[in-house]
């Protein structure tokens, strides 16, 4: 194999083997761009590395002969005495990731070549500054000498001289810092600063491959599902000087504002500077603009670089570059991040410029940015004052009164009060407090943790450690860094999508997203917001290629009617214990008690009216379009009281000798429907086979309710859906009974309704015998959220909170299967099930309803085993649109 790379000899679409930096700089170096000439080390030479324990064979070799042809092309050798050739060691893996080994820059100076150096930039200073930075790099990034010792001695030069910045050091006192940091390199790993330029580079080489397994960077690669195996690929890059006086400088740049999208000159530029100088903070930087005044000639030559680079890439590129005593240098350049918004309008930009076409437009945005698009925001032309930052973990914007515990928390929120939780961290204990806040704060802890978790579990905005906030939960109050003090009950405004803290409440505008998707904001107008009409343009895209339908969950007409404007095709889940509840929880309990079949007769005809009342709202409103009723589905204790709480009002009762007649029939019934598992219990299709009627009640008023809405010239397409079938016979009897009820409502009214009657698959049985299931289904609606709960053996309302954390922590799996289809799993039954049901029946109708339904991941997924439709909750549904759009462009 060939382990290096000339710049000359890689191209963009080589990341996996050069890494992203190296990738680029080849790409841009073939291009004809001034990038200085080096060369890449391949990730298979780190591969054989982190293998075998030591560097491939044949490496060093090809290193002497790479560096040899780049000291021929330079006119010098690697750290010369009199005129030193320097290289920057460059880390660059396909991902960037934290936890990677930094840049050691000025790579080949040495006692011997700073002299060298110094007299031929005819620059004693420069070239001190150079070794300085050389040692204190190297130091600590090769040697892993702690860099506050570096810091410290810089810190201690300055204050000798009593100069502010390190620009004003001279020659003199730079050359007794170098003569400390190696004094500070000896005394740290006992042995002396390395003087071998050859070493130095070797050194440094070996430390970036080693960087590929810090704790750090492994952990983050768990997390984020980057393979542990692809190895990170190492540049050697000739240095250029920024560092070289008033005509010299670093900077970096946008090819058009990452923020807003719009086109124009962004960046920024600092003179006489060096690599992270500008990044850095130590000095001011100027406004990239201003570089048209300093120094005109490599303005203008970095304008049309950049717009060369958009062209090429076809993409916002982000950029850094140097400018050597007026020679300018392109360091790098890759595809640059972006805020949602700019994502939106920057594929639209593309689109009319003639550089992408609209598949490729759908590919460079996404559902999580347009989810992100969609939360209501801080105002942020209104006063604020940011008093600290943390983790964006969940979006939205949060207002509230501060509270450090969720007694509190649960207490003020019951009385009508908004709160904030405020934690270090949280943990299971925290959970009522948190589900009272409206948001949840904590200085500690990182998107994996206990509070970012839960958080996005439930969608509750989260901002998670905070480091620089002081939270003392005894004293109950929290200090900001410049030792504000926030007490409790103190108003707070927390950004889930920023990580931004605010004393005091900041306005909330709702999304101008959100306002279009209402309908209350028109893309085609004069004035609407140019996000917008982005957002418009990219949905039309999507939904022209998609061809996963869409639909929503949704359990009452204004729901359904909200979907509706959101794009929902239909209803793919209706809950109706969801109508079940207030006071018609009374009429259930009825049911339940009742001891004869007159009292239960009665106690079903009294749910009837009301239940097709229900239905007659909602197929009015998605008239035209299926609507999937699912019949009852929860265990039924869920409707009686709780167990303990009657007990002691039973026990107190019978203590004063005045217990009622029907509390006690209560109790007696909920201790005979107790179960220790109801989640495994009686409920689902077990509740229509045990309790006679009650199916045939809701069939009946789904079928008059369609009657109805027939006769009214309406077109209601009911589907009946029946829950937790785990083998056919299940559905066979329902269906028998259904069928006579709905032969009977047609006679009665004189209509033919064309109801169909389908099954959820979220039993593994079900999901292994699908072929056998579909003989008497019209339709699968798959639900995972069970699917996934019965086939990991999880209960999802426990897990998240107990030990979900440390599964994510220790990269088990890198977000919650609940939050996210198991493909491998939960997925493969999913898609054997899907392709044996259609065997038996090819016209079955595949759909999905669990929470995945609106989880973009998890759309590709059911676009790719070939469900009909998906179907989410109604805010989710743009998301699905778009994901659907993607997944079929
Ligand atoms: P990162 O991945 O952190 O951006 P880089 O490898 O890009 O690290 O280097 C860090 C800094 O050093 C950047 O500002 C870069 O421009 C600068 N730099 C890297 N190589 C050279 C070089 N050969 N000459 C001058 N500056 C360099
Ligand atoms: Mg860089
Ligand atoms: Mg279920």
């Amino acid at each position: 194999a060939k382990f290096v790379y000339d710049f000359t000899e890689g191209n963009k679409d080589l990341k996996d083997l050069l890494g992203g930096k190296g990738a680029n700089l080849a790409e841009m170096t073939n291009l004809g761009l001034p990038v200085p000439p080096g060369f890449t080390i391949t990730t298979e030479a780190c591969k054989v590395y982190l293998d075998s324990g030591t560097e491939p064979a044949a490496l060093r070799a090809e290193v002497s002969e790479h560096l040899d042809a780049l000291e021929q092309k330079m006119g010098k050798k690697l750290g010369q005495a009199d005129d030193p050739l320097l290289v920057s060691v460059r880390s660059g893996a396909k991902f960037s990731m934290p936890g990677m080994m930094d840049t050691v820059l000025n790579i080949g100076l040495s006692d011997a070549s700073v002299s060298g150096l110094a007299a031929q930039a005819g620059d004693e200073r420069f070239a001190w500054d150079s070794y300085r930075r050389l040692i204190q790099m190297f130091g600590k990034t090769v040697l892993g000498v702690d860099g506050e010792l570096f810091e410290e001695a810089l810190e201690e030069a300055k204050q000798a001289k009593g100069v502010r910045v390190d620009v004003d050091l001279d020659a003199e006192d730079l050359k007794s810092l170098v003569a400390h940091f190696k004094d500070v390199v000896a005394k740290e790993t006992g042995r002396d600063f390395p003087q071998d330029p050859r070493e130095q580079m070797d050194l440094a080489v070996r430390a970036v491959f080693d960087s590929w397994n810090t704790d750090r960077a492994k952990l983050y690669r768990r997390q984020e599902r980057i393979p542990g195996d692809l190895g990170t690929a190492v540049n050697v890059c000739s240095m250029v000087f920024g560092n070289l006086g008033p005509d010299s400088g670093t900077g970096v740049a946008f090819t058009r504002d990452p923020a807003s999208g719009h086109q124009g000159v962004y960046g920024d530029y600092l003179q006489n500077a060096q690599g992270e100088d500008v990044v850095a903070g130590i000095r001011n930087t100027v406004p990239l603009a201003d570089l048209e005044q300093i120094d005109k000639t490599s303005y203008d030559q970095l304008m049309q670089i950049m717009e060369t680079l958009e062209t090429h890439y076809k993409d916002l590129c982000d950029i850094e570059f140097t400018i050597e005593r007026g020679k300018l240098w392109m360091l790098q350049t890759r595809v640059g991040k972006r805020t949602a918004g700019a994502a939106f309008r920057i594929a639209t930009q593309l689109v009319d410029q003639g550089l992408i076409d609209e598949a490729e437009a759908l590919q460079r945005v996404n559902g999580a940015q347009l989810a992100q698009l969609m939360f209501p925001r801080f105002d942020l032309g209104a006063k604020s004052e940011t008093i600290g930052r943390g983790i964006a973990a969940s979006p939205g914007a949060a207002v509230g009164k501060a509270v450090f515990d969720s007694y509190t928390a649960v207490k003020w929120s019951r009385s009508g009060e908004k709160v904030i939780l405020i934690r270090r961290e949280t943990n299971p204990d925290d959970l009522n407090g948190m589900i009272a806040a409206e948001g949840i704060l904590t200085s500690r802890g990182g998107k994996t943790s206990h509070a970012a978790v839960v958080a996005r579990g439930m969608g509750k905005t989260c901002v998670c450690g905070a480091e620089e906030l002081e939270v003392d939960t005894k004293a109950r109050r929290m200090t900001t860094q410049d030792g504000t003090v926030i007490e409790e009950g103190d108003v707070v405004s927390i950004d889930g999508s920023t990580g931004k803290v605010y004393s005091g409440e900041v306005p909330v505008v709702p999304s101008p997203v959100v306002e279009y998707f209402e309908g209350r904001m028109h893309a085609g107008a004069e004035d609407a917001d140019e996000l917008v009409k982005a957002v418009h343009r990219i949905m039309a895209y999507a939904d022209r290629v998609r061809r996963l339908r869409v639909r929503a969950n949704a359990d009452n007409a204004e729901d359904a009617a909200r979907a509706r404007r959101f794009g929902a095709q239909g209803i793919g889940l209706c809950r109706t214990e969801h109508m079940f509840l207030g006071e018609r929880r009374e009429m259930v309990e009825r049911l339940i008690l009742a001891d004869t079949d007159a009292d239960k007769e009665a106690a079903l005809e009294e749910l009837l009216p009301l239940q097709k009342a229900d239905f007659i709202e909602l197929f009015e409103s998605m008239d035209g379009l299926p609507v999937t009723v699912r019949l009852l589905d929860p265990p039924l204790h869920e409707f009686l009281p709780d167990i303990t709480e009657l007990s002691v009002r039973v026990a107190l009762a019978e203590a004063r000798k005045d217990a009622n007649e029907n509390d006690l029939r209560l109790l007696q019934a909920v201790h005979k429907l107790h179960e220790s598992n109801p989640m495994l219990g009686l409920r689902g299709v077990r509740l229509g086979l045990v309790i006679p009627g009650l199916f045939a009640m809701q069939v009946r008023a789904i079928a008059e309710a369609a009657a109805e809405r027939k006769n009214a010239k309406g077109d209601p397409r009911a589907e009946i859906m029946i829950p937790l079938v785990g083998t056919v016979q299940e559905l066979e009897i329902v269906r028998e009974e259904a069928e006579q009820v709905i032969a009977e409502v047609e006679k009665t009214h004189g209509v033919e309704l064309k109801l169909t009657l389908g099954t959820m698959i979220e039993l593994p049985r079900a999901a292994l015998t699908a072929g056998q299931i579909a003989e008497s289904a019209d339709f699968f609606s798959f639900g995972t959220n069970d699917l996934t709960q019965t086939v990991w053996g999880f209960s999802r309302d426990d897990v998240e909170a107990s030990f979900f954390t440390a599964y994510l922590e220790k990269g088990i799996f890198g977000v919650s299967p609940f939050e996210t289809i198991d493909k491998d799993g939960v997925g493969s039954l999913v898609r054997n099930a899907a392709a044996a049901g259609r065997a038996t029946r090819p016209d079955l109708k595949l759909g999905v309803c669990g929470e995945h339904g609106g989880d973009p991941e998890s759309v590709h997924f059911f676009h790719e085993v070939g469900l009909d439709y998906v179907s989410c909750s109604p805010f989710r549904i743009p998301v699905a649109r778009l994901e659907a759009g993607r997944a079929a462009a």
